[in-house]
């Protein structure tokens, strides 16, 4: 702890799980390393989600501040009602409406400022905030955008949405400024709002306007790490010409000690989001397969996929014959807690799967760190959210993509041909799959030799370098902890 501990410093990130996650963790490091106080500000929901996940001695000068959300704050652009995609109505007005929380953070600020008599040191904001810029210099304090996602991902989605580069194409195939022209990106890459998007639109109003101000932060925090994506990192630092600090995986220590040799003890719980399963189960259940046989199946913390897609899948995964746990969810079109529909899977699969031990089918949420952890697991079929592949990659476990939303296909694109660690299945909601291509991508990614051996060699690269990065003891820290040194010294400990 350093002689300016009475000093503060104000997180706002994003209202979704997969952005509170490593936004706490990196409040954790950023105490533990200058024993500042740091106030995360959330909605009341999302507050206590994040107070049950920490411990109350070990991070009592993480405080929590509860921000009002006001979901008619913000009026969208007129020409909303022409959107065809009811659910993209709905994530836009939710995107717009998070720009309601400003005034409330800016009166926490000031709430702060009189009580302790001086101003935080630094917000840190989710790059969906380009509106914290404003309040930062407002209160005479700095803002640093922090990007929960990967660099190539983020400078991926960034550089799209400033620069709409498939419009200025008819091509299905097209650069993204930022990128060099051996990197080539596709129209089927693009989730549906972004194919859409012509500068008009609400989606690339918003994503245009806070990332403009973000390019006006002191600086970007990414959690990635500088040796499995050099390239990302290389390109976002000169696009956005601010300087990054790749200070990730933030994931819970544990996960990075694990051996991944049996069960780490590492899932991180979410309120309300308990496991179908005790975590016994799993356990007992994975001990019984061998190494490196087990398929884990999950779309991320709020994603599903298409009623026919789930079909195929099924049937697919049947006749590959391979082991499963798969987090089953209700399909496209129904509420995650509507009760689950047997037809929704083909007829008997369940039953089948439990009589020849071959699967285990669990309701909506699974506690994924502890099964990417364990020594039977041997593929992931994700969404590419970032947290998921952080979280496979730093147990050396190869992915077989399938990207839905947000940058999840830039991500998808780089394992693919920047890691060497993936295989995608498909893309999207909407596409059509069949069983016997998901059979033969299945078969691919977990054959002991050829495609599924190379991925795995990859993958367990990736989690030395991972590793390595986060290493503390020794004559050399790793470079993750390196940028979060760096971070602290010129910004923090300058404004001090
Ligand atoms: N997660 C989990 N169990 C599940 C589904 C998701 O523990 O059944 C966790 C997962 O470990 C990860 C997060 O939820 O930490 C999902 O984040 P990600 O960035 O992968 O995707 P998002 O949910 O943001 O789309």
């Amino acid at each position: 702890m350093n002689s300016h501990s009475q000093e503060h410093i104000v997180m706002l990130p994003f209202l979704a799980h997969g952005h509170l996650i490593p936004f706490l963790a990196l409040a954790k490091q950023l105490q533990q390393r200058t024993g500042y106080t740091i106030t995360i500000a959330s909605t009341k929901l999302n507050i206590q989600y994040l107070r049950s996940s920490i411990s109350a001695d070990s991070d009592s000068k993480i405080l929590f501040a509860e921000l009002p959300f006001c979901s008619s704050a913000h009026d969208l652009p007129p020409n909303t009602e022409n959107t065809e995609n009811l659910s993209l109505d709905r994530i836009v007005k939710f995107f717009y409406a998070s720009q309601s929380l400003e005034y409330p953070l800016l009166r926490l600020l000031n709430d702060i400022i009189d009580q302790e008599g001086r101003t935080p040191l630094c917000i840190i904001s989710d790059i969906f905030y380009g509106w914290a810029v404003d309040v930062a210099k407002t209160v005479g304090t700095v803002n640093v955008s922090f990007s929960t996602c990967g660099a190539y991902g983020v400078l991926a989605y960034v550089s799209f949405c400033m620069n709409l580069p498939h419009r200025s194409t008819d091509s299905d195939e097209f650069l993204v400024p930022g990128f060099p022209e051996s990197v080539r990106f596709h129209r089927s890459q693009l989730h549906p709002y972004l194919r859409a998007a012509d500068g008009t639109d609400v989606w690339s109003k918003f994503m245009h306007s806070q990332f403009s101000r973000c390019l006006e932060s002191s600086g970007w925090l990414c959690n990635s790490v500088e040796e499995i994506e050099p390239l990302g990192l290389d390109l976002l630092m000169k696009y956005i010409r601010l300087p990054v600090w790749a200070i990730g995986p933030l994931l819970p220590p544990e996960a990075l000690k694990s051996s991944s040799s049996s069960h780490a003890g590492v899932s991180r719980q979410r309120a309300g989001k308990k496991p179908g399963l005790p975590l016994e189960k799993f356990l007992d259940w994975l001990d019984l397969q061998s190494p490196n046989s087990v398929l884990y199946i999950s779309f991320g913390s709020q994603n599903t996929i298409g009623a026919s897609q789930m079909m195929q899948l099924a049937i697919g995964l049947e006749e590959s014959g391979k082991s499963f746990i798969w987090v089953v969810r209700p399909p496209v079109g129904f509420y995650l807690n509507s009760e689950f529909r047997a037809e929704w899977l083909p007829e008997g699969f369940e039953e089948r799967t439990k009589q020849s031990r071959r699967g285990l089918i669990v309701r909506n949420w699974a506690p994924q760190l502890d099964i990417l952890s364990h020594k039977s697991t041997g593929a992931f079929l994700s969404h590419c959210g970032w947290n998921s592949v952080l979280e496979s990659l730093s147990q050396g476990v190869p992915i077989v993509g399938w990207p839905m939303a947000a940058e999840q296909s830039f991500n998808s694109k780089m394992l693919i041909e920047e890691m060497g660690v993936s295989v995608e299945l498909t893309r999207g909601i909407q596409s059509v799959i069949e069983a016997k291509e998901v059979k033969r991508v299945i078969e691919s990614a977990m054959d002991e030799h050829g495609k599924g051996e190379d991925m795995r060699k990859k993958a367990a690269e990736v989690k030395e370098l991972i590793k390595l990065a986060v290493r503390e003891e020794g004559e050399e820290k790793g470079s993750s902890l390196k940028a979060v040194d760096d971070f602290v010294r010129t910004v923090l400990y300058k404004r001090s």
